[in-house]
């Protein structure tokens, strides 16, 4: 039998890893110039959490959740998401015992069973950071503007892109909105889907999140939650937009945007890109002012935002950070003969230690044969054949210009650097 990987979760393959690589890398430094701390919460945490804190009527608890009773049958879950794990580690270690500003960052695996597709898969990636600790909606603008700098750093014109920007209020202003969208969907019932109808009981902001087309016009006429802010929630959100213009970063006002998460109060965003078709949203975050409480900390207001790594190698694949013409590695070492070949292993495992990135041809190729290996992953080809191993000498052979040159074997391994010509790979 032929096994094969599970749908939906597929493998990054070694030519592929690079980009992600230097992806990770230019997340890792920038969250850091903002003075964020990488934490690495588990894969799997009690299910408990995702449904008190993302929400039981929302799809990723109720549908697309990996849950499963481990051998004691306690329910776990594979994470669908990480700002519960972040605000539970904070909670268990006390991060907020040191009375300041909690910024955190993670990247990682996340699992949700949805329907596989461009931009979507049931193991995908996310990098994303929270801020705990304050209300300041200079912070929320902050979060934005790492979010508009990723993309630069990641090489997307901001003319690609754009910011789908909503607030949603606290949970003052949530029981008239949520009564107001009750009574708008009631009265358009038929019109909504099995799930939207379901919805309209448990949670009719989920509504909202609903893709299918027959709900459409229903949502479009739905009530704004602007419309239901309170006077502190306003006063928040126009602080919020007058600083995203001071720093020229531009939004889109999206009254539906709710995002399919309700932890979520106030500030809500997703910066979308304009190549991607339907999946357009290559991060989303906002407000979380009430979870830390929910999950049993002190009241502690928060803000974040969570991207996802599969779609940002989508749009760079096509623009952008593209992945390195250089050669992988400094040197190939090609034997000639039997001799050749045992003496090359001991050079290979001294270049090595020496920092010197190599290899060895392991497949007996004739030397025409090794020679168009190496030219494909070296910078320079080091030749073991019988004249140079009587006078214990090696010809190095530059790929690039093509020029030879022997020299004594014992001063090449000494100083392998100096005849590599410039930085190795
Ligand atoms: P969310 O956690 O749903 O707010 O999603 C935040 C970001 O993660 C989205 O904007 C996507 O970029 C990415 N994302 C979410 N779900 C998936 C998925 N199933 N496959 C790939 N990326 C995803």
């Amino acid at each position: 039998m032929k096994v094969e990987s599970v749908r939906g979760m597929r493998d990054i393959l070694p030519e592929e890893v690079p980009l992600w690589q230097k992806l990770e890398e230019e997340i890792r430094s920038l969250f850091a110039l903002y003075g964020y701390k990488e934490i690495r919460p588990p894969l799997v945490e009690l299910a408990e959490l995702f449904s008190r804190s993302v929400g039981e009527a929302t799809d990723i608890v109720h549908k697309e959740m990996y849950v499963f009773p481990d051998k004691k049958g306690q329910m776990l879950a594979l994470r669908p998401e990480a700002t519960a794990s972040v605000v539970r580690a904070y909670i268990e270690h006390g991060l907020y015992a040191k009375g300041d500003l909690a910024k955190l960052y993670y990247i990682g695996p996340m699992f949700r069973y949805e329907k596989p597709q461009k931009g979507r898969q049931r193991q995908f990636h996310q990098y994303g950071v929270e801020a705990l600790g304050s209300l300041d909606p200079a912070l929320d603008a902050e979060v934005i503007d790492l979010a508009w700098h990723l993309m630069e750093r990641v090489g997307l014109s901001r003319e690609g892109l754009f910011l789908r920007l909503n607030s949603i209020g606290c949970r003052e202003d949530r029981p008239a909105y949520r009564a107001a969208l009750r009574a708008h969907f009631s009265g358009r019932k038929e019109e909504l889907c099995p799930d939207c109808q379901r919805r309209l009981q448990e949670n009719p902001l989920r509504i909202l999140d609903c893709k299918e087309p027959q709900c459409q016009g229903a949502i479009a006429a739905a009530p704004k939650s602007l419309d239901f802010l309170c006077e502190k929630c306003r006063a928040h959100f126009e602080e919020l937009l007058a600083i995203l213009e001071d720093l020229g970063l531009s939004y889109e006002l999206d009254p539906r945007l709710v995002r399919g998460i309700d932890y979520y109060t106030r500030t809500v965003f997703e910066l979308c890109s304009r190549e991607l078709g339907a999946q357009d949203a290559l991060l989303g975050g906002g407000r979380y002012d009430d979870l830390v409480e929910l999950l049993g900390g002190p009241p502690t207001p928060g803000v974040g935002f969570a991207g996802g790594m599969e779609r940002l190698v989508l749009v760079l694949s096509q623009h952008g950070l593209s992945q390195d013409e250089a050669s992988e590695l400094d040197l190939f070492v090609i034997p000639i003969g039997e001799e050749g070949k045992r003496r090359a292993v001991g050079i290979l495992a001294q270049l090595r230690r020496r920092g010197i990135s190599a290899d060895l041809d392991y497949m007996g190729r004739s030397l025409r044969k090794a020679m168009s290996v190496a030219a494909r992953r070296a910078r320079y080809a080091l030749l073991l054949g019988p004249d140079e191993l009587s006078q214990n000498s090696a010809t190095l052979k530059n790929l690039v210009t093509g020029v030879s040159s022997t020299a004594p074997l014992a001063e090449f391994l000494s100083n392998p650097r100096s005849f590599l010509g410039s930085t190795g790979t």
